[in-house]
């Protein structure tokens, strides 16, 4: 099967796609993700993916499709449920581009993360797969949350310190900028 994986950076991506060659599929990389602010951290992200890429020789595409004006009119609809508006226009993304890649279905690393809503992505997944008539090729890769450390490691990759948007770079370093001030860390 050819499964078009959408993929959120560098580490998310690695158990993934060892997971998906495994299994003999063929595996096409998918990088869409205008809600890493800044841009230079988007780079800084895609160029981890590239080098995961390379490593398990995959294709990737994707780079540049970087609307910020598209996606900040997707979730400043409801900006308190911003995560699903967020993840529903990441995965609609992935569905026209596995379809347009003769991909027999779509999945998202986002389903190896322990720190997003798994089950409302699995659900969006579903929905936007009954809507359109790609399959969704549903795995809990959070079970492969050590051994994408393992491999990150190994192919010495950048780890990003929060999950791309502004508000989630505010959560990640307000309480040891303020609590205390112990520093970035
Ligand atoms: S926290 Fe992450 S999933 Fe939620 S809106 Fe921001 S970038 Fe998107």
């Amino acid at each position: 099967m050819k499964i078009l994986l959408h993929a959120c950076c560098g580490p998310c991506a690695t158990y993934p796609i060892e997971q998906l060659l495994l299994k003999k599929h063929e595996v096409e990389c998918y990088f869409f993700n205008p809600n890493i602010q800044g841009y230079r951290e988007y780079v800084a992200r895609y160029e981890a993916l590239k080098t995961v890429c390379s490593y398990y020789n995959v294709r990737l595409s994707g780079f540049g499709e970087y609307d910020l004006h598209a996606w900040l009119s997707s979730v400043l609809t409801d900006i308190r449920a911003r995560c699903s508006l967020c993840y529903t226009h990441r995965i609609n993304a992935a569905v026209k581009k596995a379809a347009e890649s003769g991909a027999d279905s779509f999945t998202t690393t986002l389903l190896i993360s322990r720190k997003q809503d798994h089950e409302k992505i699995r659900t969006i997944c579903e929905n936007i797969s009954g809507d359109t008539g790609i399959g969704f090729f549903y795995d809990d890769f959070r079970k492969g949350w050590k051994e994408h450390w393992k491999i990150t490691e190994k192919l010495n990759i950048y780890k990003q310190g929060y999950c791309g948007c502004l508000f989630s770079e505010k959560e990640r370093f307000e309480k040891t900028l303020y609590d205390g001030c112990a520093g970035i860390g």
